[in-house]
């Protein structure tokens, strides 16, 4: 089922029960939602025929399945760098190996669409670590090319410049950007409507999410119901249409239920009313 641009979805959490996400769905009243990929017992072709029967069935349609993996964690930003994506050397191979898996995963739902927090990739393109990225990126998007399948690369622990040359060195015409704005704040890695401009013609999905600034260093800013935080999501929306955007809105709220459900509710109308309201003014 195509989703219409700008129709209002949910982020549904990384190693989730789908039973309850599918609820969530329900109860905050959308019909796409990004999937974070759940436990592992559901990684196989009937779990996969029983989560697209229960998402079908609720009327939902899952836009992208959204990668995560043993050992993430997002304590401080040290401990992101250690922790998250490919850029850590220890989990690299078994990272790419559960990334192809989830893949085929999606694949059999006929979601055509994964993402992923890569990891903080070098600033610097003379760092060590930077061609193994790059080469990195390329091999899961070579696998996922015969299948017609595209990857999302999370934004947040690099600038738009890094993210450019990123896209521009893997070099493949499957790999586009899943923005989140908030994330640029809560990394402190520059404004996110200025980052938006820079890279909007790779945006193929975005995170509606909102937050604070960091106000110590090495520390994350603070993630915020939508509306409060420093991301201006008035301008957020209004960029997005001015850039031509074609996506869905996607809601993260990254905090327990109580009180996600009621957050992503009074988000999810907060977005439709910006939506209908904001004007696009003519170039
Ligand atoms: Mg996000």
């Amino acid at each position: 089922m195509a989703v219409r641009p700008f129709a209002v979805g949910i982020m549904l959490g990384v190693h989730q029960d789908p039973r309850g996400s599918v609820e969530k769905c329900k109860k905050v009243g959308v019909n796409n939602a990004q999937l974070g990929v759940p436990p592992d017992e559901w990684l196989t072709l009937e779990g996969a025929r029983e989560v697209k029967r229960m998402f079908d069935e609720a009327g939902v349609t899952i836009t992208t399945v959204f990668c995560g993996f043993e050992g993430e964690r997002y304590d401080d930003i040290p401990t992101v760098r250690r922790t998250v994506g490919y850029v850590p050397e220890e989990t690299r191979e078994e990272r790419v190996r559960k990334t192809l898996q989830i893949a085929e995963w999606a694949y059999a739902m006929g979601v055509k669409r994964i993402a992923a927090h890569f990891g903080f990739i070098p600033e610097d393109p003379t760092d060590i670590r930077y061609p193994v990225c790059v080469e990195t990126m390329r091999r899961i998007c070579d696998y996922l090319l015969p299948k017609g399948m595209t990857f999302g690369l999370e934004t947040g622990q690099e600038t738009a410049d890094t993210l450019l040359r990123f896209l521009r060195d893997v070099g493949r015409k499957n790999l586009n950007i899943n923005f989140d704005p908030a994330n640029m704040i809560l990394y402190g890695t520059g404004d996110p409507i200025d980052a938006l401009k820079k890279v909007g013609k790779f945006v193929v999905s975005v995170h509606c999410k909102d937050g604070k600034w960091p106000t110590q260093p090495d520390q994350l800013g603070e993630e915020v119901p939508l509306g409060e935080g420093d991301v201006g999501i008035d301008r957020f929306i209004a960029t997005l249409k001015r850039l031509g955007y074609k996506g869905p809105l996607t809601i993260e709220r990254e905090v327990p239920d109580p009180p996600q459900t009621d957050d992503m509710i009074k988000a999810k109308a907060l977005l439709e009313s910006l939506v209908k309201s904001t004007k696009v003014k003519a170039r």
